[in-house]
């Protein structure tokens, strides 16, 4: 939600207003001092002194040790302090939902999964929500008021502006449904809604790649879709329907029916229910995507194969992407990967061999590693890029002192 009133509504003058920004130099977590602070920024030491002051009221910044002595009294060092608050990040799937307390750093403090089903409507599934969250911030003893904001990831198109699913294929009575609405009757705090592919590339790219500036996360299971981390920031497109790789045409596909109406969708010919398909016609019978992962891990040979080409077919729409976006990684999530080497093999084979040298030279195309977690940890992340933003502390900092 970008309705919040911006930090110049507020008389914020001084050294206080550049508190946040100081706070994101300190966001590596690396303690330093006042003078290392007034050094790298080029601040005097006095404004150094008064933003440091206004961090440390709130929290967000903790003393930690002591720095060497230069003679004298030993200089005290700050370092940002991801326990001040927490957020909560919830991945709701068709049949499954993950829910996390976590840090500001998005690190999960404990967290809850349950069978649920989507089909039930956002009031009994929000419910549920809102329920875990409070189990949540009792079992970790924290407060409401501790909580900066609620994250939500689902199996379906958000307009993310407003956190309303828009025409979810899956999630029947969820249409243009006010998400954050309903979980703001109970805690009052900023609700962000986005899809699950999104998030999990938040997740992925916060834990495991968070100095990669470009990345592409690709998600292989029932559906396909992409999340797209462009200059460290997610891609959303105009109307956040950016990285919808399923219904993509693939080259030389088959002319197989979608789900969507056209034919020779990526989602069509290489999802895991068509390679599943593709397994029948052999007369080898994988109902689910769990049931491929087993064959292949089992060394079922034509089922390797299967989702190798799976991979390819992938492969040859991501060259594209490589052409078009030039990314540093990219990243392979969702059930199929956990098939081991067969499905990335695929991918990689097609996507050297089709791109130009200068945008595979640095190219990496590697496993999801954050596994389940992705979700939860990439709505809570989603949460706290959204909260900590120099104006936001800011704001929070004029409120608290007003
Ligand atoms: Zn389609």
């Amino acid at each position: 939600m970008r309705s919040e009133p911006a930090s110049s509504t507020y008389a914020v003058t001084g050294a206080v207003s550049g508190a946040g920004e100081l706070l994101q130099l300190l966001r590596d977590e690396t303690p330093r001092t006042r003078a290392e602070l007034a050094k790298l920024t080029g601040l005097a030491r006095s404004t150094v002194g008064a933003r440091v002051d206004a961090l440390l009221a709130t929290g967000l910044l903790a003393p930690i040790g002591e720095a060497a002595s230069t003679g004298g009294r030993p200089p005290v060092r700050f370092a940002f302090n991801p326990e001040a608050r927490v957020v909560v990040g919830a991945d709701i799937g068709a049949t499954h939902g993950r829910i996390a307390l976590t840090d500001l750093s998005g690190r999960p403090i404990c967290e809850i999964g349950e069978s649920l089903d989507i089909t039930d409507g956002p009031a009994v599934v929000l419910d549920w929500l809102v329920a875990t969250a409070h189990r949540l911030l009792e079992e970790a003893g924290r407060q409401p008021r501790e909580l900066i904001g609620i994250g939500i990831g689902v199996p379906g198109p958000v307009e993310h502006s407003s956190g309303r699913p828009m025409r979810p294929p899956i999630m029947p009575g969820w249409d243009g449904y006010d998400v954050p609405a309903h979980v703001r009757r109970d805690f009052d705090v900023p609700v962000l809604v986005d899809n699950d592919v999104n998030i999990m590339a938040l997740g992925e790219h916060a834990m495991a790649h968070p100095h990669v500036e470009h990345l592409l996360f690709v998600k292989v299971a029932t559906g396909i879709g992409a999340g797209i981390i462009s200059g460290g920031r997610l891609h959303r497109g105009a109307v956040g329907a950016a990285g919808d790789l399923g219904h993509v045409a693939a080259p030389h596909a088959p002319d197989v029916l979608c789900s969507c109406g056209n034919v020779g969708c990526l989602e069509a010919v290489a999802s895991g229910p068509a390679i599943s398909k593709a397994l029948k016609e052999i007369d080898i019978v994988a109902e689910s995507n769990r049931d491929i992962v087993d064959l292949v891990r089992a060394g079922n040979i034509p089922a390797a194969l299967a989702v190798r080409q799976a991979g390819r077919t992938i492969g040859e729409v991501l060259a594209t992407c490589v052409s078009l976006l030039n990314p540093q990684v990219i990243v392979i999530g969702g059930s199929l990967v956990q098939a081991g080497e067969s499905l990335i093999a695929g991918v990689r084979e097609v996507v050297y061999g089709r791109s130009l040298p200068l945008a595979t030279g640095v190219l990496q195309i590697v496993a999801a590693t954050t596994g389940v977690q992705a979700g939860v940890i990439g709505a809570a992340t989603m949460v706290i890029q959204h909260a900590l933003t120099a104006d936001r502390v800011d704001l929070a900092i004029a409120q608290s002192a007003s």
